[in-house]
């Protein structure tokens, strides 16, 4: 089978071969597999030296102090740690977030909600965007949380955290930011976007599935309660043995993205203008999110009276997405899409692209001529 044209960077990026090459170094028995807590050799020391290493490339990005990273197993577990963390202990607890955030999020604060803390489902502006005014009209005496994401991973907006963050700050509210799509796309700083606890993820950023971070800040100290127990690793707030191979592949990875992101920002807006511009001649398109504030890998696509499912069929030789979830027998419309407004039959509509490192020239001018030929046919047959 022929390989597809991969434009779901969004979904996950390969490893970066030197990446790859990187970890296998803390892997084999001639290279430094000790465990970065044993004390007592040198192969335990060098492991360690590997960790702290990696933990001072992936702060940097975030301009961050390296203490204040915390590995985890992916965003997903950051982000339980970071909203679960804060929240316990706390009697009477209010949470605010969106109802636009990444299922890491949405569903660890419903689980919370059933235990009995009250959260705020935010409504965001039909262009993705959430105000700071909004923000403020939902906090309350007892909010303890407000968890919104830096970067949505269906649209690619961008939420202007810093106002929110500063606003937080004065009102000691802790501000939790998934940041697992902005990482690599963006700049990053917790100083100036004044949050607490921010997410990430490796493999969005061309390191390693299976390991992510949690930024927590020192300076204001912020507390957070240990989810999973088990030996007191990461300054009692993560146990569990420090995976060297995949830490240092995300380490490396985010050095990387770190000392290529301005030139890889500006080849993925070459790329999307390319997209674009291949896809002029066909009416009835409509990009959902916005045009500006976004990252330029991320495009969200509607198509005007073709199903995304048969869209997705008709387009075989690519590999893309649509934010739509299987439940049981029915199609579940992109709870995102339906979230900024749009009808279930425009949900049902829409298609993600999103480009990254390894995305050509020749691979999205393809994958535009293949859309405009697969809605055509299927717009005539109707
Ligand atoms: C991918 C993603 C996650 C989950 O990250 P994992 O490392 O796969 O657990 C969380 N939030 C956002 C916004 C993401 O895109």
């Amino acid at each position: 089978m022929k390989k597809p044209v991969y434009l779901d960077y969004a979904a996950t990026t390969p490893v970066d071969p030197s990446v790859a090459n990187e970890m296998i170094k803390y892997l084999t028995p001639d290279g430094v597999f000790g465990n970065p807590a044993s004390r007592s050799h040198a192969l335990g020391w060098q492991a360690e030296a590997a960790v702290e290493a990696a933990r001072k490339q992936v702060a940097s990005l975030i301009h961050a102090d390296p203490r204040e990273i915390v590995w985890t197993s992916g965003a997903t577990e950051a982000d339980n740690l970071a909203i679960k963390g804060a929240v316990a202990g706390r009697e009477n607890a209010h949470i605010v977030t969106s109802k636009i955030e990444h299922k890491a999020v949405l569903d660890t604060c419903k689980w919370l909600e059933h235990q009995g803390v009250d959260v705020t489902w935010l409504d965001p502006e039909p262009d993705g965007s959430i105000s700071l005014q909004q923000v403020l009209d939902a906090l309350r005496d007892n909010t303890v949380l407000v968890s919104l994401m830096l970067v949505n991973n269906e649209l690619g907006t961008v939420t202007d955290v810093a106002p929110i963050g500063s606003v937080l700050r004065e009102r000691g509210i802790l501000f939790h930011v998934d940041a697992a799509q902005a990482a690599g796309k963006m700049p990053v700083d917790v100083t100036s976007m004044q949050v607490d606890l921010l997410a990430l993820s490796g493999h969005k950023v061309y390191g390693p599935k299976g390991v992510g971070a949690l930024y927590v800040r020192r300076s204001p100290d912020v507390r957070i309660e240990a989810q999973i127990h088990g030996g007191g690793h990461e300054r009692g707030m993560r146990s569990g043995t420090l995976p060297t191979h995949q830490i240092v592949g995300m380490g490396r990875a985010f050095a990387m993205a770190q000392s290529g992101l301005e030139q890889e920002v500006q080849v993925l807006e070459s790329l999307r203008e390319k997209f674009l511009a291949g896809l002029e001649g066909l009416d009835g398109v409509s990009l959902n999110g916005r045009e500006s504030g976004r990252v330029p890998g991320i495009v969200n696509l509607s198509f005007d009276g073709v199903e995304a499912e048969s869209l997705m069929l008709g387009l075989r030789d690519l590999a893309v997405s649509s934010g739509s979830a299987c439940a049981s027998a029915s199609i579940e419309p992109s709870y995102v899409l339906r979230g900024i407004g749009l009808s279930e039959e425009q949900a049902n509509r829409a298609l993600r692209f999103s480009f990254g490192r390894f995305s050509t020239e020749e691979e999205v001018a393809f994958a535009s001529s293949q859309i405009v030929e697969v809605v055509g046919r299927l717009r005539s047959v109707r």
